[in-house]
């Protein structure tokens, strides 16, 4: 009988999804095999487990009643019950956990403790939406399996190499000192596609790079030798260009005129910034960027064109924090998959030497960029499960190193 190989569970729990992918670590840990992924939907009201292997076959479906989907417990455990049963063989050894925040202290990935459990809490103001959900399943595990190593992965550490300006607002000094600036978030991601960019264009990667993290939730990165320069999101991941539901920048007067005028409390403008407002509310239609390309609505088009206009307004905001652009790059899920959209940001910023190749644009290659053009555009899809596994490898082995 073949001894059982070990296998890395990475996390992300949200408010009401539970995202899992497990990876095998081969050769060297940036090859890392995935194995399969899937999530549960719908907590707190109707939670649906869906599984799927990693040439996307399904091979798992489950649902629960209203009572038991607010169970975290029961299901987080029925996720490790599902992984053990379905890879016979294999052992989990370690879970990787994305977390949202990692304030201005942490700035690398960390085995868990307590004392940094500790220390994550008390990072759950500046992160009220996310941050809970994200240690909920850490502290499950570790009362369930107190032997069981854990990594935390922050998507505020790429930003930690950013100078003192681009993280400042022009707010009472001690205002800033005590925490109040911008932290920047979707690290995860632009850790991952710099790596890409890294071993596929390392000469262009050592340059000035701007990605746009296009998604449900958007921001963009200037990336200079591989390190975060500046990002649109900021203290919240309101800030920035528009988003699915969320506004983006608005001009903080607004806020003062809701709260004055319209008596707007807190929970209600949460509700707007948060989730009435961006792509769905500007089109009335929908969040889905996919929808709104689809609909001849003159609403839907306002909203494609408001956004692109934000995102290109956003790249050359990020070129001046480095002095420059050597290459422009998309990812998730609109960046990934939307001629459309990276065609329309790029007729924007013409000007700067950014130009796309229609064909090579419409079947999302590589590089997209028309020929002899100043400024390089490459699509560079994302991975942040991976980038977790990576580092929930890398920070077990410097543990076991320094033991
Ligand atoms: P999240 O931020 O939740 O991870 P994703 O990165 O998956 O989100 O991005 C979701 C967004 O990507 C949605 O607005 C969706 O419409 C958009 N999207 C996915 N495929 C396409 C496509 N082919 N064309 C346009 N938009 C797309």
């Amino acid at each position: 009988m073949r001894s059982k190989q070990g296998v890395y569970l990475v996390l992300n729990a949200g408010s009401s999804s539970l995202k899992f992918s497990v990876f095998r670590a081969a050769a060297n840990v940036v090859e890392l095999e995935a194995l399969v992924s899937g999530q549960i939907s719908g907590i707190g009201s109707s939670a649906r487990f869906q599984a799927k292997s990693a040439d996307r076959r399904p091979l798992g479906e489950h649902r629960w009643d209203d009572k038991e989907s607010a169970c975290r417990d029961t299901l987080l455990q029925y996720v490790l019950d599902w992984v053990n049963g379905t890879l016979i063989g294999d052992e989990i050894v370690a879970v990787g956990h994305r977390i949202v925040h990692g304030g201005l202290s942490l700035g690398k990935p960390m085995r868990v403790t307590p004392t940094l459990l500790d220390e994550l809490d008390r990072l759950v103001p500046l992160a009220p939406l996310h941050q809970p959900h994200n240690l909920a399943p850490i502290r499950i595990l570790a009362q369930k399996f107190p032997e069981l190593a854990q990594v935390a992965c922050f998507d505020t550490a790429f930003h930690s190499t950013q100078p003192a300006i681009a993280r400042s607002y022009a707010l009472p000094r001690a205002l800033t000192d005590e925490g109040i600036c911008s932290y920047g978030f979707h690290g995860l991601s632009y850790d991952y596609v710099t790596s890409r960019l890294m071993e596929r264009q390392p000469e262009l990667a050592h340059g000035r790079i701007v990605i746009c993290h296009l998604g449900n939730g958007s921001s963009l990165c200037a990336v200079k030798d591989g390190r975060s320069m500046d990002t649109s999101m900021g203290f919240s991941a309101l800030n920035g260009v528009p988003m699915g539901t969320r506004s983006g920048s608005i001009d903080p007067g607004v806020i003062l005129y809701l709260m004055r005028e319209k008596k707007m409390g807190y929970a209600e403008l949460e509700d707007l910034l948060y989730r009435k407002s961006g792509l769905l509310g500007v089109s009335g239609i929908s969040n889905d960027m996919k929808v709104l390309q689809d609909s001849e609505d003159p609403a839907a088009r306002a909203a494609v064109e408001l956004f692109c206009h934000r995102v290109a307004r956003e790249v050359a905001a990020m070129a001046t924090s480095m002095g420059g652009l050597d290459a422009l790059v998309f990812t998730a899920g609109i960046g990934e998959n939307s001629p459309e959209i990276r065609a329309l940001i790029a007729e924007r910023l013409a000007w700067l030497g950014v130009s796309v190749d229609s064909g090579a644009n419409r079947t999302n290659a590589f590089e997209i960029s028309a020929a002899d053009v100043r400024v390089p555009v490459f699509v560079v899809p994302t991975n942040e499960e991976k980038m977790i596994a990576r580092y929930t490898i890398t920070v077990l082995g410097e543990s076991m190193a320094s033991a």
